[in-house]
């Protein structure tokens, strides 16, 4: 016990067969280099926004979830301002102990009000919202079905919530009904992006929603990339398809068309109280800061004015209607976001390049984030780009395959 070549002799004979934590990390980075794979961050200089200084140059940018342009909205900054003033910086604690000040309750109910759901809930990120929403409402026991492309952050919820996670094929509904009809499960929670994130196509809610009823189970819509940009008024997918049922768990974030951060959860007030009391990343973990929720009680009237939305379909258009293309290939998409799938990452990253060569920023995306063999650039366009960024933008990717 007291010579030390015992003790010391197990750690060298380990450092000398073994690579140590650091030499291993090293060759996975290495492999996802040599692979393509390895993500950067560039550094951005300015606000975010249709024109943004990034690493000190000057670029157009198709990058944003910043759908209507509000992120660096002129109202939005003097809000929170005045937020900060009356509120503080920092909410202090989580909502549950004190940290639930009024712009939060004020703009639950509004938020309840604007997707016309009786009540709803903040969650401090539309990832936590989802984790939260998944792990209150299913556990062991219990059923999850997901579509494959759905976002990260509802695979991750199902497989933190113990329950038995089962994937169809992208909008196959057919797929959906016939896993739904085999299960089994005390309790079924379908999870589906409602516009999906790197494709950009639309959930068929109306079915869904009518699946759902058939088989006695709950539809958990994430509705990221369609509220603001959907809908009269920007009420968001549900609106947009006229539904309404009270299965209906709807999830948007406030970090995107709403140009703020956040997100929020609406829908039946059991439900919502039920989330209150068990959803665990929202118990646990410190309110957001309330100076984001006055920002975010501005940006609901201006998200309410069409003229954003209708400029934004005019680019949309623009877009589809100025491309020429050979080799690549434009999803079917009717919104914000526009994929141009490639297909080999490498061909995929230096469009990306060439693209920022010319003062464009349109990110590369690979997998895993998509599916491989599908490596895409992702345009995203917002109502602050004008027709002429557009045509540009065109005119580049026309010139580029
Ligand atoms: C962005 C996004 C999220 C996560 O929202 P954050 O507020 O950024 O955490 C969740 N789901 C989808 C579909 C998203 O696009």
């Amino acid at each position: 016990m007291n010579d030390p070549s015992r003790v010391t002799q197990p750690a060298l004979s380990e450092s000398n067969d073994r690579p140590s934590l650091q030499q291993a990390l090293a060759a996975e980075l290495a492999d996802l280099d040599s692979r393509g794979l390895k993500r950067h961050r560039r550094v951005l200089e300015s606000s975010q926004g249709a024109r943004v200084r990034v690493d000190g140059r000057e670029y157009v940018a198709f990058c944003s979830n910043d759908y209507l342009g509000l992120a660096a909205h002129p109202e939005l900054i003097e809000a929170a301002r005045e937020g900060a003033a009356r509120y503080g910086v920092g909410a202090g604690a989580s909502h549950l102990i004190l940290g639930h000040a009024a712009a939060h309750h004020e703009l639950e109910q509004r938020l309840a009000a604007f997707v016309g759901l009786p009540r709803a809930l903040l969650f401090a990120t539309g990832y936590m919202a989802n984790l939260g929403v998944v792990t209150a409402l299913a556990g062991r026991g219990d059923a999850v079905f997901g579509d494959r492309l759905n976002h990260a952050s509802l695979n991750d919820a199902a497989i933190l919530s113990r329950a038995d996670f089962r994937r169809y094929p992208h909008l196959d509904l057919a797929a959906l009904g016939r896993l739904l009809a085999a299960s089994g499960a005390r309790r079924k929670l379908v999870v589906t992006d409602a516009v999906f994130s790197m494709d950009g196509d639309i959930a068929p809610l109306p079915e869904l929603v009518a699946l759902c009823e058939r088989h006695d189970a709950w539809l958990l819509l994430d509705d990221a990339h369609g509220f603001g940009v959907l809908g009269a008024g920007g009420g968001g997918t549900a609106a947009h398809f006229g539904v309404s049922s009270p299965r209906l768990i709807y999830m948007a974030t406030l970090g995107k068309a709403a140009g703020v951060f956040g997100a929020f959860v609406a829908g039946g007030a059991e439900m919502v109280e039920a989330l209150v009391q068990r959803a665990r990343p929202y118990v646990y973990t410190t309110a957001a800061p309330p100076m984001l929720s006055a920002a975010l009680l501005k940006s609901l009237e201006l998200v309410r004015d069409e003229e954003r939305r209708r400029h934004l379909r005019g680019l949309i258009a623009l877009l589809r209607g100025r491309l020429q293309l050979r080799r690549w290939r434009l999803a079917p998409s009717s919104t914000a976001i526009q994929p141009l799938i490639i297909g080999a990452n490498g061909e995929a990253v230096a469009a990306s390049e060439a693209l920022a060569r010319e003062g464009l920023l349109v990110p590369a995306i690979r997998p895993p984030t998509v599916p491989h063999g599908t490596a895409r650039l992702r345009i995203s366009l917002s109502a602050a780009h004008e027709a002429g960024d557009v045509e540009h933008l065109a005119a580049a990717l026309n010139a580029l395959q």
